[in-house]
């Protein structure tokens, strides 16, 4: 019973080649052809949260609508109903269910990936029809089809992070909304951070415990980083044992502050046989002035700094030039010297 209506809702999503833009246009089509009062589309992230008796970190399940990617993350309990699909184990799972709440009918989607949901679409209306749940069944498992071949362009494979391509690709974009943003919220004076990580001495791992475990390493610093972060900040492997991330919405004070909390909860950190493993970490403010590659430099720099100084540190490209110590390794660097002249 495909009418013509639904043939461009079709068209645009099977034309997406972003992620968003394919939230986006399933979002709108389930809005238009079914009787839903409200649908939408979470992503689920562990966070760390600090714990008062042990002050150590408790992990817990929070939404972020990526529609909306400077909004806060919520509570997984303040959506009825969804604490219990995504509570499930993977062998009582199911993938679609069907709720009745205060509010009227539900109907949830989840996007399992490796036993764990990722992501979940919550329909939210009065009275469900058969109707509607035909329509959103289809749309939804065409959903998960584009979007698994999407993710797989953008992703590394090894810790499902964003990879260098996608960074190459979109970081113009995201600097221009985020030095926008900035602009409104001048008297806040937040903005954005670009900040690059190494892992130290990662090739002793390697080669005391083998690449299998430096592996291991590798994924599970991925992860400290997603429960770290902040839902809207974006983290990339950048390549072998080096990581990067966006902070957003943060000033310099917070950016440090929010490095120096990771870089302390990976020295903290048990590793499965490996223990004890560092990161140094350089970092710069975005300033509407420098081009990506330019921010990468001077990151760079900074982590550099960080590297000769004792390694498992935070340094900021502008207080090393403030303070007069990076300029004395910029001067001493091959790197500056003129070759054109
Ligand atoms: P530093 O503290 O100066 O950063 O020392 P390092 O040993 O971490 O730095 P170096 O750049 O000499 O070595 C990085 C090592 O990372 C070398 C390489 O074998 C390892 N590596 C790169 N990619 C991967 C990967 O995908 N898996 C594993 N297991 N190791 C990797
Ligand atoms: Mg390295
Ligand atoms: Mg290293």
């Amino acid at each position: 019973m495909l009418n013509d209506e639904i043939v461009p809702y079709l068209v645009d999503m099977t034309a997406q080649s972003d992620r968003i833009g394919l939230i986006d246009g399933l979002v709108k089509t389930l809005n238009k052809f079914t009787s839903a009062s409200l649908v939408r589309f979470f992503d689920l992230h562990q966070k760390a949260v600090k714990e008062q008796q042990t002050s150590g970190f408790l992990i817990e399940y929070v939404l972020h609508e990526p529609l909306s990617p400077m909004s806060k993350a919520i509570h997984v309990g303040e959506i009825q109903g969804l604490a219990q699909v995504i509570g499930q184990s993977s062998h009582t799972f199911v993938p679609i269910m069907r709720l009745a709440s205060d509010q009227g009918e539900q109907l949830v989607f989840a996007l399992v990936e490796g036993s764990k949901v990722r992501s979940v679409l919550h329909l939210e209306t009065p009275k469900l029809d058969v109707q509607d749940e035909v329509m959103s069944r289809l749309f939804w498992n065409m959903f998960v089809n584009l979007e698994r071949t999407i993710r797989a362009k953008d992703q590394d494979p090894l810790t499902g992070l964003l990879n260098r391509r996608s960074f190459d690709e979109t970081i113009s974009t995201i600097l221009d909304c985020s030095m926008n943003d900035s602009e409104i919220n001048r008297l806040g004076g937040e903005g954005a951070c670009l900040a690059v990580f190494d892992i130290d001495h990662f090739k002793r791992v390697n080669d005391t415990f083998g690449h299998a475990i430096g592996d291991e390493v590798l994924i599970l610093f991925a992860r400290q980083m997603e429960r770290m972060f902040r839902v809207a900040d974006i983290l990339y492997r950048f390549g072998g044992e080096e990581f990067l991330v966006i902070l957003l919405d943060v000033d310099v004070i917070k950016a440090r502050a929010a490095l120096e909390r990771f870089r302390e909860s990976i020295a903290t950190h048990r590793f499965p046989q490996v223990e004890t493993v560092t990161v140094s970490i350089g970092f710069v403010m975005v300033n509407g002035r420098d081009f990506p590659p330019e921010l990468i430099e001077k990151a760079d720099k900074a982590l550099y700094y960080s590297k000769e100084n004792g390694r498992n540190q935070v340094n900021g490209f502008d207080d090393l030039v403030r303070e007069g110590l990076l300029a004395s390794i910029a001067h001493g660097s091959e790197e500056d010297v003129e070759v054109w002249g």
